[in-house]
């Protein structure tokens, strides 16, 4: 059964998986005469709208092809968390004899047991997702392949489901990379590295990119011979320099083999092997491994909807074109999550989500650009970030000042033992407004959320200086990089002052 949406091994967490997120004895309801909102895709951003709009009252329709909960619950955020996790469990372990904790020797990850653990937890998530939860809060659920039949009709599984307003929320995929010999060797993604069941000994991971630096460290944490290649200079390309080395010098301390500048010229069978022929520096190389793992960016799911019909423009790789209000060039179509977003992330697809309900029933005017997006990538240590960086301020002819801290610097940080990491956080020169922050900490993710607060709301720097931190936390890295600020407000002039009125005060 579980095999049957592609889910595998098939065991009891997937067949729960599965039952909940496309039951296979699910039969389509009879479609309404209209419906205020037809959704395509049941993933994160799909989810949110349809549910979000069946509360308000809107009569909705939603339509999967494979599993709702698209790549977050399934393929994405949840199992790689997990393993994350696991991988967490290990070099605390590891590293416990620093903490003067004794090990016996040979601490050892059980992959199979790793890999069941993440089934379980993501089985266990499932219910929310469910398709049998969205019918219960009045959503009409279809399971089937959703393309636009007219101007205002989606079908799916031959019922045609006439709408008033639609939502394409059909997400991404991972993207391929033309090496020759690389789709016949045989390569894994996002979609079918959860499913293994054996670690394998010698793991590829080609782009050092988010989902390739998580999973490269994980598997390396495990006990595979990881080799991570990027074509790029540096790994997480788009992230802080500084942040990028500090998770390239963790990524090697856990004995990721990093290549970076690398070409691969081509990929070829020998054996059982899988073999890669490198280009680094003018230098060739062959790198015979067991698995391969191709993490190089996303590709929209624009295929097989029949977008031209209907008028709405898109790209191949860019997905779905829409204004900042998140509308197609089909004024009655409108696209929320990775199809037509830079930023794909869950977290976005549920913001876009809620745009668009306000925008598509209720003439709302709510706007994608003015949304504050924080990311994280959950390496360990963690790399989060918010705002501009440095780099794009200059760009923009923004003047910023830098403030930093170093976590060596901060007691919690030191007592733990998680000192490779700094807050950095960037104002507009000559105010405290904060513009962007970088975070590299153990929980980095959790560390950002005071200063995304801080930047939504327009709460300046000062402020985070004059708010208490309990005492010993990480987040008061925060506060001294805000102290640093404060300091900085002690001119001369006014410190001279200070100094006349102390005196005369004696
Ligand atoms: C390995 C990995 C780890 C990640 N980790 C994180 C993380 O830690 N944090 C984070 O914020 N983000 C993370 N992401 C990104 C996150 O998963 C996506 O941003 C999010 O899932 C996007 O949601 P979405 O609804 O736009 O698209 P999707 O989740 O892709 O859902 C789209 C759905 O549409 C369906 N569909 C497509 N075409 C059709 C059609 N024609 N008819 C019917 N159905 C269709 C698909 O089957 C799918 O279920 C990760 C991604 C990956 C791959």
């Amino acid at each position: 059964m579980a095999q049957l949406a592609g889910i595998s091994p098939e065991d009891e967490h997937n067949r729960a998986l599965v039952a909940n997120v496309h039951p296979p004895d699910w039969v389509n309801p009879e479609p309404a005469p209209r419906y205020n909102l037809v959704v395509i895709g049941a993933g994160t951003a799909g989810l949110v709208t349809a549910a979000g709009a069946a509360g308000l009252g809107a009569r909705v329709a939603l339509v999967e092809r494979h599993l709702m909960g698209g790549d977050c619950l399934n393929v994405g955020c949840v199992p790689s968390k997990a393993l994350l996790r696991a991988a967490r469990a290990y070099a605390d372990v590891r590293d416990a004899k620093g903490y003067g904790v004794e090990v016996p020797p040979g601490a050892r990850v059980d992959f199979p047991a790793v890999m069941e653990r993440m089934r379980r937890l993501r089985a266990g998530l499932s219910p929310i997702d469910s398709a049998a939860r969205f019918r219960d809060l009045g959503v009409d659920v279809f399971l089937g392949q959703g393309s636009f039949a007219a101007a205002d009709t989606v079908e799916v599984a031959g019922r045609r489901l006439r709408f008033r307003k639609a939502v394409i929320a059909t997400g991404a995929r991972a993207a391929a990379l033309p090496i020759p010999g690389l789709a016949p060797a045989g390569y894994l993604t996002n979609e079918t590295v959860f499913s293994l069941t054996r670690l394998p000994a010698r793991l590829a991971v080609i782009g050092a990119g988010p989902i390739g630096c998580e999973l490269a460290q994980a598997f390396a944490r495990f006990g595979a011979q990881v080799t991570l290649l990027e074509v790029a200079p540096q790994i997480l390309i788009r992230e802080d320099q500084d942040a990028a080395a500090r998770v390239e010098k963790a990524l090697r301390r856990d004995g990721v083999q990093l290549t970076v500048g690398c070409k691969i010229v081509q990929v070829e069978r020998r054996g059982a092997d899988k073999v890669l022929h490198l280009e680094v520096d003018g230098k060739s190389s062959a790198l015979p491994v067991d698995e391969i793992l191709l993490g190089v960016g996303r590709a929209p799911n624009v295929d097989g909807m029949n977008l031209e019909a209907v008028g709405v423009r898109y790209d191949t790789a860019r997905g779905v074109e829409v204004n900042d209000r998140l509308q197609t060039s089909n004024p009655r179509i409108y696209a929320a999550g990775d199809i037509c977003s830079a930023y794909k992330f869950t977290h976005m697809a549920d913001a876009m989500a809620r745009i668009v309900i306000r925008n598509a029933l209720f003439f709302g005017r709510a706007k994608a650009s003015a949304l504050t997006v924080p990311w994280c990538t959950y390496t360990d240590p963690e790399i989060a970030h918010v705002g501009l960086y440095e780099q794009e301020a200059a760009r923009k002819g923004i003047a910023v000042q830098t403030f930093a801290e170093e976590l060596a610097d901060v007691d919690r940080a030191v007592l733990d033992g998680e000192t490779n990491g700094f807050v950095k956080v960037h104002i507009r020169r000559g105010s405290d407004q904060i513009l962007g922050a970088t975070v590299v900490a153990r929980h980095a993710g959790e560390m950002l959320a005071e200063l995304t607060l801080a930047l939504a709301a327009g709460v300046g720097l000062g402020k985070i200086g004059d708010t208490i931190h309990a005492y010993p936390t990480q987040a008061q890295a925060v506060r001294r990089v805000a102290d640093a600020y404060n300091r900085t407000r002690l001119t001369p002039r006014v410190k001279s002052l200070f100094e006349k009125w102390l005196s005369w005060s004696r």
